[in-house]
């Protein structure tokens, strides 16, 4: 089953990198493909934020339904997709029904609203996990109903904590994705179905993940609870296992950057970066493997504001994953008098080799 993830140009890169990559680590017999339209876009370039920096979506740009499918069917014709691939697309517009998410059963489109969710979650929540919940959805609702009528036939009116729950008020959203569970009613449907179990197994281990994310995140956030981050620099990534595995990506700069701070836990004069130049090359060279002076030298070059540029990259990147209030331990901040500083006690951080 191939189902190709696509998105808007009002669909932030990162939040679709993010979705794209947990529902590609889930095993199983759904093959999800990557658009072909952001092939030219990968996380190894420094070039992948670029773009973050355009004007946030705008909230009053609506679509309708059909528009939405349309956008699949653009995508479908343009690369030739089988009309038995599904198509979904990760939208940043909103649509004039004001749904989440909805499905054209008869040409296997599918589309995901990605904003506001922040609105009943809270912005502490990381929305990739609500999208992949709805991804996930979709496609059972598409292996157990032949039609939509079929669909609006079957959704509970009163919000059980189902997935077919039809949550006229929006905010019922929370329950069925913090249970993302099913009813008896729907499952005896799953079962007169025969739906393959390997599918099923794809679907419930990805919710059991999101509602384990939801929770653990959660609770650390009550507790105000410092998790311990282990740092993989040649693979980019920060990694939390106490908030429920969260891994974070950060380009070859700002990993360099970051790097840095974390091995100062004194902190960092911004002023001052030229006396770290060195280290900063050394640390992008084993990053990259290239020994890019010019790339370093623009790290510490203060007129052209790339180090500011690089440290609010960085948090924003951070806030985006763990939320305002457990990224507070990891971003770089700066108090009063003091230079820039990682919170982080360092008996919680592991640096790879
Ligand atoms: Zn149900």
């Amino acid at each position: 089953m191939n189902v190709h993830i696509i998105r808007d140009e009002h669909c932030p890169l990162a939040v679709y990198q993010n979705v794209f990559e947990k529902l590609s680590k889930s095993a199983g017999v759904i093959r999800f493909i990557k658009s072909k339209d952001d092939t030219l876009i990968t996380d190894d370039t420094d070039d992948m934020f670029n773009e973050r920096e355009r004007e946030p979506i705008n909230k009053y740009h609506f679509l309708s339904f059909s528009q939405l499918y349309d956008i699949c069917e653009n995508y479908r014709k343009k690369h030739s997709i089988d009309k038995n691939d599904h198509v979904f697309l990760l939208s940043g517009a909103n649509n004039y029904q004001n749904w989440f998410s909805n499905m054209d059963h008869q040409r296997n489109n599918y589309f995901v609203q990605v904003t506001e969710w922040e609105l009943f979650f809270g912005a502490e929540t990381e929305v990739s996990f609500l999208l992949c919940y709805q991804v996930m959805a979709w496609l059972l609702k598409r292996n157990m109903f032949s039609s939509e009528k079929e669909v609006m036939d079957a959704v509970h009116h009163k919000p059980i904590g189902c997935m077919m729950d039809f949550c006229e008020e929006k905010k019922d959203i929370t329950l069925k994705i913090r249970t993302a569970d099913l009813c008896p009613k729907c499952l005896n449907i799953i079962k007169s179905k025969d739906v393959p179990l390997n599918f099923l197994n794809q679907v419930f281990s990805l919710w059991e993940e999101i509602r384990k994310n939801i929770a653990f995140r959660e609770r650390a956030e009550f507790l105000n609870k410092m998790g311990r981050m282990i740092i993989n620099p040649s693979k980019k990534i920060l990694f939390f296992p106490d908030y429920g595995d969260i891994v974070v990506k950060l380009p070859p700069k700002e990993m360099t950057f970051y790097q840095l701070f974390i091995s100062e836990p004194n902190g960092i004069n911004m002023n001052s970066l030229i006396d770290h130049a060195k280290t900063l090359k050394d640390y992008y060279f084993i990053i990259t493997g290239n020994d890019d002076i010019a790339a370093t030298e623009n790290i510490y070059s203060i007129h052209d504001n790339v180090p500011s540029q690089l440290l609010s990259r960085i948090n924003r990147i951070l806030v985006a994953n763990l939320g305002k209030t457990l990224a507070s331990y990891y971003t770089l901040e700066k108090t009063m008098n003091e230079p820039h500083k990682i919170r982080i006690n360092r008996e919680y951080v592991t640096l790879l080799p």
